[in-house]
């Protein structure tokens, strides 16, 4: 830059206002041309156009027709971003209103544009500068504890804080007593003489004279541009060596962290600062996730629970059960079940593929010991029953062929039951009573844990013929459990059996259906799908309540951004881009969806616990839903806080700053 560059020139700048009903032109066909290391004032009555001048100077508004030379080079088209760059690096801003940020501290505020700029060593610069405004002891405070003079000194240390070339000033001592005022005159006088260009606005004539030149206007022109007696002929600063291209095309990276860091303690600044609010806004997300952490544990503890109750049973087992196959919601007509006799399951056995047979009635009733009394369900089986279902007993014995046809008043207990009328005593050939009938326990049954709905354990036992014939009055079985000799014969011997009953029961082809003979893999399939629904459901839940919790999110972040709109004219003054306002507020929505997340969970995996202790419910928590509850709740506030985030982005800085 040769030494007679101006380093500002604008050509027949125009600025018009367009609000709609009329059209204001702030600024008309205006030439200016500052060099480097001057002081001057822009004076004038108010809305004479001095801060859109100014505004339009510093980078931060367009002007409508023009051309605007920044040293040496034109500027006019430059893109947002390369403004921005602009204003971050080549100029500083010092505004009447100061505009620091609340929650942040001296240091803090003073080093906010290093954070764009991606420089390091932010504390060092920015407590150089605190020192140069005389405010060293208070780097530690929050600008809302600085009176209004130092909080004007904190914006212009701000403002030097990345070795601007230029200094914007708008009515920098507007909010002051003189006293203060002088002072502030003295601080940028002083920078001035060190080198620093200076464009201050003020409407006060004893202001303006303590700049080397003065330009006044008057309805969007000048009127006058005179030096007065503090006019250095010399060419006092400027950077000889440096040119636009160097600072626009600085590069710009890995100081992401720097700034994700700021971003995440403004998150937790501004959620922390409205907690009820922030609370309320993340309720939706936080009963989705719980929801769907506690749905899932205990849909996986019942599907765990089955598999392995059916697995200790083996591959070769077989139901047969009145009734059609379709049966499950579809009601049957009248006169179609075919209804299984004891007589039948001995048939059975009898087939060639057959290994053992087991018929099973189904009832319930009070059991009575001493003075304790217990409701559990009731089964009456055959002697196969040990072998097919796996239920040896961990005390005692099973009862024998003979117990069965004598009707024997003997059974065995489920480990609940047993805990429940015995306690620690051990009821092996004690005797109980149900309906009034005494029965002599034979022994306890292996555990079988909790699954969803019902307590495996809460059984008691008892020889089929007993529980038809002397206890629940029953003619026929529920159903009959057939153990095959071999898994590949499994076909085979399902024909068999069909055969079989069609034979003995007289059945037409129509009434084939019935009854039905299942397998492992539909007895597995049919527990199975009770989970199943419970799974849709679930998911049906989650994405509802996370829609609901997403909408409240970018409800919250819209009145956020809102609330902080001067901060991001600011943020954007001093150097953001709109990809950094993107980011810091994407972040924040997400920060507030991951709070929620991670309180649903905790909330669900309680909620589980709890459940587990005291209804005695098999659950499970999965690594896995609380990987997809997090994951999700952070795409949710990604998601709903997009559009909140671009608002927030397309702010231009000149009018965020001015809302009020
Ligand atoms: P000054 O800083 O000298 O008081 P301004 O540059 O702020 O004056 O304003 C100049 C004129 O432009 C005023 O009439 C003002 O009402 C108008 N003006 C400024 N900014 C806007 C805006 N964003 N929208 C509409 N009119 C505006
Ligand atoms: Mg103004």
């Amino acid at each position: 830059m040769a030494d007679n560059t101006p380093i500002i020139e604008l050509k027949n700048i125009s600025r018009t206002y367009d609000t709609g009903k009329v059209k204001v032109t702030a600024l008309k066909e205006t030439d200016i041309s500052i060099n480097p290391g001057e002081f001057v004032a822009i004076m004038g009555h108010s809305g004479s156009g001095k801060s859109t001048l100014l505004s339009i100077l510093g980078f931060l508004d367009r002007p409508d027709t023009g051309k605007y030379y920044f040293m040496g080079e034109d500027i006019t088209s430059l893109g947002d971003d390369d403004l921005s760059l602009l204003r971050n690096h080549a100029a500083g801003f010092i505004f009447q209103q100061f505009h620091l940020l609340p929650r942040m501290t001296v240091l803090e505020n003073t080093g906010l544009p290093m954070l764009y700029a991606g420089k390091k060593d932010m504390k060092m610069a920015a407590g150089e500068k605190i020192d140069i405004v005389g405010l060293s002891h208070r780097k530690g405070h929050y600008s809302n504890e600085l009176s209004g003079g130092e909080q004007q000194r904190v914006a212009i240390a701000r403002s030097i804080v990345n070795e601007p070339l230029i200094l914007f000033a708008d009515e920098p001592t507007g909010n002051l007593d003189s006293k203060r005022g002088d002072e502030i005159i003295e601080i940028l006088k002083g920078l001035n003489r060190k080198g620093k260009t200076i464009i201050m606005v003020t409407h006060a004539m004893d202001i303006a004279l303590n700049a080397d030149r003065i330009i006044s206007m008057l309805d969007g022109e000048i009127i006058s541009d005179v030096k007065t007696c503090n006019w250095k002929d010399a060419d006092a600063g400027g950077k000889p060596g440096i040119h636009l291209k160097d600072i626009i095309s600085r590069p710009d990276k890995m100081y992401q962290k720097a700034r994700f860091s700021d971003y995440m303690k403004q998150a937790i600044g501004s959620i922390s600062s409205h907690k009820l609010r922030s609370f309320l806004s993340m309720l939706g997300i936080l009963i989705g996730v719980a929801a769907v952490i506690s749905m899932l544990a205990i849909g996986q503890g019942a599907k765990d629970a089955i598999t392995q109750q059916l697995s200790a049973l083996g591959s070769n087992l077989l139901m047969v059960r009145p009734g059609s196959t379709r049966s499950h919601g579809v009601s049957l007509e009248a006169g179609t079940v075919t209804r299984l006799t004891l007589n039948d399951a001995r048939a059975i056995a009898n087939l060639d593929e057959v290994a053992g047979v087991a018929p099973v009635v189904n009832g319930g009733g009070q059991v009575v010991h001493g003075n304790k009394n217990w409701g559990t369900r009731i089964m009456g089986v055959g002697t196969e029953h040990e072998k097919l279902r796996a239920a040896k007993p961990v005390t005692g014995r099973f009862f024998s062929e003979e117990e069965l046809r004598m009707r024997s008043k003997v059974a065995l207990l489920g480990l609940t039951v047993a805990r429940e009328l015995f306690g620690e005593e051990d009821p092996v050939g004690k005797t109980i009573k149900i309906n009034r009938i005494n029965f002599t326990i034979l022994g306890i049954l292996p555990t079988r844990g909790a699954s969803t709905y019902r307590d495996q354990d809460d059984i008691l036992i008892m020889p089929v013929t007993t529980a038809m014939y002397r206890l629940m009055g029953k003619e026929y079985v529920d159903y009959i459990d057939v153990e095959i000799k071999s898994p590949e014969i499994i076909d085979r011997a399902k024909v068999s059996i069909t055969n079989l009953i069609i034979k003995r029961h007289l059945l037409s082809e129509r009434e084939v259906d019935s009854f039905n003979i299942r397998d492992m893999t539909e007895i597995r399939d049919a527990l199975t799908s009770t989970t199943k629904t419970m799974g849709w459901l679930l998911g049906a839940v989650a994405a509802i309540s996370l829609l609901v919790g997403g909408i409240g999110i970018m409800n919250i972040m819209l009145v956020t951004v809102k609330e902080r709109t001067r901060e991001i004219g600011l943020r954007k003054a001093i150097g953001a881009t709109r990809r950094d306002i993107l980011i810091q507020f994407l972040i924040e929505s997400a920060f507030l969806t991951f709070a929620g997340g991670l309180t649903g969970i905790i909330l669900g995996a309680g909620i589980t616990v709890l459940l587990a202790k005291i209804a005695n419910w098999s659950v499970k928590i999965s690594f896995f839903s609380i990987i997809l509850s997090t994951f999700f709740s952070i795409i949710v506030g990604i998601t709903f806080g997009l559009w909140p985030a671009i608002q927030a982005s397309k702010l231009k800085p000149v009018e965020a700053l001015r809302y009020e």
